[in-house]
């Protein structure tokens, strides 16, 4: 989920993805989800079960467009190797590959579980106008997955967190940016 643009320019996309979403959360309507809003979220609560079952992890998500279930998935991790592989990532991966698209606006997800922060991150740069999720992190957390540990690491400031992250060689790499920001045939997104 790599952003590849220049400092300005990923000011300007950090303005762009603010401005999408600004204020959305005020809306009353929100409070009241639909019927479809809740067969929706069964159908991801279901694709969870699923999941454990087959000896995935326990999360399930939908990708709704107009009505309608464009992409379901449910955790993979662990049968795939693939420590990115939740719930959400695949549905998200599911939906853009469906609709020939890295961009999910106009889309609802229906996740059986508050996002993860990478989950989240996922959610916010595939433009997704909507989350409903069912279990809370704190349900997560009592069950062994750590996502508010993560939450809370964001909090902290880069020297005070359990994971070094140690910047190195700025200025080499700043010259990609610049580079892209001057490009005037790219895909900007
Ligand atoms: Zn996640």
């Amino acid at each position: 989920m790599a952003a590849s643009t220049a400092p300005t320019a990923a000011g300007a996309n950090a303005v762009n993805l603010e401005q999408s979403f600004n204020n959305k959360n005020m809306s009353s309507e929100l409070n009241n989800p639909t019927q479809q809003d809740v067969h929706f979220m069964n159908e991801a609560i279901r694709l969870a079960d699923e999941s454990v079952e087959r000896g995935g992890g326990p999360f399930g998500a939908v990708i709704v467009k107009d009505g309608a279930i464009i992409a379901g998935s449910s955790n993979s991790v662990t049968l795939d190797n693939d420590p990115t592989a939740h719930a959400e990532v695949n549905a998200i991966r599911q939906a853009c590959r469906n609709l020939n698209t890295f961009c999910l606006k106009g889309c609802v997800i229906y996740t059986s579980c508050e996002p993860c922060p990478m989950c989240l991150g996922a959610i916010y740069w595939a433009g997704i106008d909507r989350i409903y999720f069912a279990n809370t992190r704190e349900d997560a957390a009592a069950v062994n997955f750590a996502d508010g540990f993560i939450y809370n690491e964001l909090e902290r400031p880069l020297n005070q967190r359990s994971l070094p992250i140690i910047p190195l060689l700025r200025d080499e790499a700043l010259h990609t940016f610049r580079y892209w920001a001057e490009k005037t045939d790219k895909t900007a997104y």
